[in-house]
């Protein structure tokens, strides 16, 4: 396989747990704050706006 395939440096040290709040595995060891809800960070969900949902997409063409 050429280079580094996908998802292939996940696999070995276990550097994410499972969060507590959003239920994936995106909870770092070291840190203690998730990446994927912001937990330990922020008491609020983590959200920019760039994570355009679909409701909000339409909004924006207009
Ligand atoms: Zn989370």
């Amino acid at each position: 396989m050429k280079g580094t395939h996908s998802m292939g440096k996940k696999s070995g040290s276990k550097n994410m747990i499972a969060c507590r709040r959003c239920g994936k595995r995106t909870l770092t060891l070291r840190g203690r704050t998730c990446s994927s809800c912001g937990f330990g960070s922020s008491k609020t969900l983590r959200s920019y706006n760039w994570q355009k949902t679909r409701k909000k997409s339409i909004l924006f063409k207009s």
